[in-house]
């Protein structure tokens, strides 16, 4: 097979990091939103990838439990990196830093506040599972009726109150409204003990506690695993950029301008990862099995 006809070595040479370790970021890399794949291939990418050897995990700053859901999903056999630098490694949990669980706590008790007071205003609260999911799957009378305002909570998030506010209509569709996302900003906004957020454009409301970055998480990570060596990281934005000294950067098409890469995509998110992970996967087949590398 002709690889340069086939376009497969039709590429830039990858860098490759020095571990046969990629993580890939969730919101805006795998996902084109919470909960949508664009790509049909990115299961079959990863379960390849992880065939020649690719440890592949996610780090985001989504919750452990949303992370696992993925992990589930994709068939994933890397660690996660969650929010609060939480690592889960081989069937074991790290809690990088130990004031997570004590300000988990005071959003245990922020967050029924603020329902509270969302209650006795008219809206309703919905703080059951993951709300990126329950939303996704809704259907009237699940959620609540026709013409009421929905906040959804995330009952999981230890550093942050954050809720999507929708309108549910009457076929049964979730709808983002300005005017309601603001005025839910305005009930929860006193509760907040972190940064509360401006309204964001997809309707998200609340605070959030910055205590940790993603490359706590990756850091304790390679104690964990007693790894010295750089890992890829797959992301889209700033935030994924965790340090060129512990990580090999890429990055999925239509990155947010002024991250700074050691490789990108054509293709934006599901499409930009399976394409990289196919990148990786090809490297793989060629450098990894080198005995150059293991002397
Ligand atoms: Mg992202």
């Amino acid at each position: 097979m002709n690889l340069l006809r086939e376009g497969i070595a039709d590429f830039e040479p990858l860098t490759l990091p020095d571990e046969q370790i990629a993580l890939v970021d969730l919101r805006g890399t795998i996902t084109n939103d919470e909960v949508s794949l664009s790509h049909p291939g990115i299961y079959t990418s990863i379960q390849d990838a992880q065939r020649a050897g690719w440890l592949i995990g996610i780090v985001s700053s989504k919750t452990l439990e949303n992370q696992r859901r993925w992990r589930r999903y994709l068939g994933l056999n890397g660690p996660l990196i969650a929010e609060g630098a939480i690592v889960e490694w081989r069937n074991e949990l790290h809690y990088t830093n130990p004031l997570v669980p004590a300000i988990a706590e005071q959003y245990v008790i922020a967050r029924a506040a603020a329902q509270q007071e969302l209650v006795s205003m008219g809206v309703h609260v919905w703080d059951k599972d993951d709300p990126t999911w329950a939303m996704a799957e809704c259907r009237i009378g699940s959620v609540g009726d026709p013409g009421d305002t929905i906040a959804f909570f995330d009952p999981y998030r230890k550093l942050g109150m954050t809720a999507f506010v929708r309108v549910l209509d009457t076929k049964g569709q979730l709808i983002q409204n300005k005017q309601e996302t603001k005025r839910v900003a305005k009930y929860i906004r006193p509760f907040a003990l972190g940064h509360p957020m401006e309204p964001h454009d997809d309707g998200l409301v609340g605070d959030t506690y910055q205590l940790t970055t993603k490359r706590d998480g990756i850091l304790a990570f390679r104690s964990i695993a007693g790894i010295t060596g750089r890992i890829a990281v797959i992301g889209n934005s700033k935030k994924d950029d965790v340090g060129s000294d512990i990580a090999v950067l890429l990055a999925v098409g239509g990155a947010e301008a002024g991250f700074r890469t050691d490789g990108t995509a054509n293709a934006p998110q599901t499409a930009g990862v399976v394409e990289l992970l196919g990148r990786l996967t090809f490297a793989a087949k060629i450098e990894y099995s080198s005995s150059a590398r293991n002397a």
